[in-house]
C-alpha cells in the first residue's frame, strides 16, 4: 500500500513519488492551501495539498485528526523561511496529488500532544491512543531492540529459548499466586508462575546446559510503588557455570545491550558486599551517582549518655549511623521536619541533626539540638571521622540496625535528588555475599533469596550457624534499581534438606509444594545457577521513561486491574457453575451477590 514511511523521508527523497499511509496528526488551512502532518510509527511529514488537484484537494479539507489516509505525491525541498529545525523531516515537505480516506475517526478522547491534560487513567483507558504518541512508540520501538539485542546476545552464547508453563503449580518468590480453577479438576486450581525458577532448574537437570526465555511472571502483591502483577523477565539458567562466570556472561550482555542499542559503554561494575553496601549506603541496591554515604559511630555513641543514642550503639542488634551532606546547611528547619517525617515511614522514631556552621570554632561553631547531650570530646571525635566542613548538614540514625539502614539509606536518595546532587552517569554494580537467612521478629529464619540458593559453606557449617552462613546470590545493580538477580542452585538433596529444616519446613511439606525438584535432585543434578533480569525496568533505565507502566504495552493500574479491558471482570453464573465454584457473598458487590446466588442455586440442585 505504501512505498515509504512518513518519518524516514529524507532530502535524499527529493523529487521521488511516494505513497504514505499514517495517521492525521495536525491539519492546518492556510489561506486556500492545505497542510495535513501525516504520521506514522517512524515519525511525521507535512504533506501540502494546494487547490490544483480539485477532487484530493476537497478531501484533504474533509479529514480531521486522527483519520487514516494513503497519500501519494511528490517529494520537494521546504524553501528556506519555511524550514522546521524542530521536526526531524524539517526540510522537506510532499506535495499532495492523492488522498484516500482509508478511515475516519471519531474525536479523540484527548489530543496526542496535550496528553499531560489528561489523567494517567485517562490515557490507560484509552491506551491504543496513548500508544501513538510518538514518545511511546519510541519506547516500545526500543524495548524490542533491546529484546532482539538479548536473543541475538544469548543465542550467540549457546543458549536455547525454551518455554515453560503458565499454568503450573505454586513457585516460591514471595509473593501471593495468581490462582486459576480447574474445570477438569473440580475443586483444583493451577498458579501462574512467580517465575519459572522451578522449570529452569528441571531444565538442567534434563541437560540442556544453558537456558533462557523471556517470560512472563505473575506476582499478585500489595502494589507498593512501580510494580506491576504480570511483568516480564529475561530469565536464564546454565549448568557448569560457577558464579563469577554466569555473572561474566550476564554483564557482557547487558554491555552488549546498551551498546548495541544506545551506543553507549557502561563502565566497570565493581562487586561489592552486601554487608558492604547495607553498612556504606544502607541498602542493598546502592545508587552510586550519588556521593554520600553513611558512617558508623556506634563506638563513640557508647561513651555519651543521651539515650536516644547509647540503647542503639550499645545494642548487638542497633545501629548509630550519621549520614554527613555536603553543603546541606542551607536546609531549613521545615525541610528537616519534612524530612523527618519520610525517615518516619521507615520506622525512624526522629531525625537528629548538626549543622555545621564554623568548624574550627569547636562545638561553638556547630548548630544543633543534640549537642547539649554530647561531650565535647566525642563531637570532636565524631567531626574528624566525617570529614564535617563548614556548610555541611549531618543526620543521624539510632535504632534498629534494619530501621537505621532503611531510613539513612532512603533519606539519602531524598536529599540527594533535592540538592541535584545524583551525578549524571551510569553506575552498575554487583552485590555479592547475601546473607542464607534472615531472623524474622519471632527468632525463625526466612531465606533471603528462595529455598533453592545454595550457601557458600558446607552443610555442617550451615547447621552450626544458619545467622553466620553467605549465599552464593548476585544481583547486578544500575543506578540504585535491582536490574537482576541470580544465584547458584542447590543441586545435593542433603543441603536442600539442612536448608529446609533450617526454614521449618517439614519433609511432608517439601514433598508436597516441591516433591518433583526433590526428585529430580536425586538423579543426577548437575550444579547449576542462574539469574533474571527485570525487563521492564531495564527498558525503563534504557529509555529514561519513570514508570515501568510507561515502557509496557498495555499495563495495570496501581489497584491491578485494566482501565482499557474492565479487567478483571465478572463471570456469569454458568461459567461458574462448570468450574464448580460458588462465590462468597460480600456487603459490598451486589454483583457478586448475584453470581452467588446463581451458584448457590446450582449447588441446591
Ligand atoms: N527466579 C529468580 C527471581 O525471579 C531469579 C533467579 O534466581 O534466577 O528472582
Amino acid at each position: 500500500m505504501r512505498s515509504h514511511y512518513c518519518g524516514a523521508l529524507t532530502t535524499a527523497d527529493i523529487d521521488e513519488t511516494v505513497t504514505l499511509c499514517g495517521w492525521v496528526d495536525r491539519r492546518r488551512d492556510h489561506g486556500g492551501v492545505i497542510f495535513l502532518d501525516l504520521r506514522d510509527r517512524r515519525g511525521i511529514v507535512q504533506v501540502v495539498f494546494d487547490p490544483d488537484t480539485q477532487e484530493h484537494f476537497e478531501r484533504a479539507d474533509r479529514v480531521r485528526s486522527e483519520y487514516v489516509l494513503r497519500v501519494s505525491g511528490r517529494v520537494r525541498a521546504r524553501t528556506p523561511e519555511t524550514v522546521n529545525p524542530a521536526m526531524v523531516t524539517g526540510e522537506i515537505e510532499v506535495l499532495g496529488k492523492e488522498l484516500e480516506i482509508l478511515n475516519t475517526a471519531a474525536t479523540p478522547p484527548f489530543q496526542l500532544d496535550e496528553y499531560t491534560h489528561v489523567g494517567e487513567d485517562v490515557r490507560l483507558q484509552y491506551r491504543y491512543m496513548d500508544l501513538r504518541r510518538h514518545e511511546m512508540q519510541d519506547r516500545l520501538i526500543m524495548r524490542s531492540k533491546i529484546t532482539s539485542a538479548v536473543r541475538n546476545f544469548l543465542d550467540g552464547e549457546g543458549f536455547l529459548d525454551i518455554e515453560t508453563p503458565i499454568l503450573t503449580r505454586a513457585t516460591p518468590e514471595g509473593a501471593r499466586d495468581y490462582l486459576v480453577p480447574s474445570r477438569t479438576h473440580p475443586g483444583q486450581f493451577f498458579a501462574l508462575p512467580q517465575s519459572p525458577q522451578l522449570f529452569k532448574q528441571l531444565l538442567m537437570v534434563s541437560g540442556f546446559d544453558r537456558y533462557y526465555q523471556i517470560a512472563k511472571c505473575f506476582r499478585d502483591e500489595d502494589l507498593r510503588a512501580d510494580r506491576q502483577p504480570e511483568f516480564t523477565q529475561i530469565d536464564l539458567e546454565a549448568a557448569f557455570l560457577d558464579e563469577e562466570e554466569i555473572m561474566s556472561i550476564t554483564e557482557r550482555m547487558i554491555r552488549e545491550v546498551f551498546s548495541s542499542v544506545l551506543d553507549l559503554e557502561l563502565p566497570e561494575f565493581p562487586h561489592m558486599p552486601w554487608a558492604e553496601a547495607m553498612e556504606r549506603y544502607g541498602s542493598d541496591k546502592p545508587d552510586l551517582r550519588i556521593p554520600l554515604e553513611l558512617v558508623s559511630v556506634d563506638d563513640l555513641m557508647q561513651q555519651v549518655e543521651f539515650k536516644v543514642f547509647r540503647g542503639p550503639a550499645d545494642d548487638p542488634a542497633g545501629r548509630v549511623a550519621a549520614l554527613k551532606v555536603t553543603g546541606g546547611a542551607t536546609i531549613s528547619r521545615k525541610e528537616i521536619d519534612d524530612y523527618t517525617d519520610y525517615v518516619g515511614i521507615y520506622g525512624a522514631k526522629g531525625l537528629a541533626w548538626i549543622k555545621v556552621n564554623d568548624i574550627d570554632a569547636g562545638v561553638e561553631g556547630l548548630q544543633s539540638p543534640i549537642l547539649k547531650f554530647m561531650p565535647d570530646e566525642v563531637v570532636a571525635q565524631m567531626m574528624a571521622r566525617l570529614g564535617a566542613a563548614n556548610g555541611d548538614i549531618i543526620f543521624f540514625g539510632a535504632d534498629r540496625e534494619r530501621v537505621v539502614n532503611e531510613a539513612l539509606g532512603a533519606l539519602r536518595i531524598k536529599v540527594a535528588e533535592n540538592l541535584g546532587l545524583v551525578e549524571d552517569r551510569w553506575a552498575p554494580l554487583w552485590v555479592v555475599d547475601f546473607p542464607m537467612f534472615e531472623e524474622d521478629p519471632d527468632g525463625a529464619w526466612t531465606p533471603l533469596h528462595h529455598p533453592f540458593t545454595a550457601p557458600s559453606c558446607s552443610v555442617d557449617e550451615l547447621l552450626a550457624n544458619p545467622g553466620e552462613a553467605l549465599s552464593r546470590a548476585y544481583d547486578m545493580v544500575l543506578n540504585g534499581c535491582e536490574l537482576g538477580g541470580g544465584r547458584i542452585r542447590i543441586h545435593q538433596p542433603d543441603m536442600q534438606r539442612a536448608v529446609f529444616g533450617i526454614l521449618g519446613i517439614d519433609e511432608e511439606e517439601a514433598t508436597e509444594k516441591f516433591g518433583f525438584l526433590l526428585d529430580a535432585l536425586q538423579y543426577g543434578a548437575p550444579p547449576h545457577g542462574g539469574l533474571a533480569f527485570g525487563l521492564d525496568r531495564l527498558v525503563m533505565l534504557m529509555t529514561g521513561a519513570h514508570s515501568i507502566r510507561d515502557v509496557i504495552a498495555f499495563p495495570k493500574t496501581q489497584s491491578a486491574g485494566c482501565l482499557m479491558t474492565d479487567a478483571p471482570g465478572d463471570v456469569g453464573a454458568a461459567q461458574l457453575r462448570e468450574l464448580n465454584l460458588r462465590l462468597r457473598q460480600t456487603a459490598e458487590s451486589g454483583k457478586t451477590a448475584e453470581s452467588a446466588e446463581a451458584a448457590e442455586d446450582v449447588e441446591s440442585k
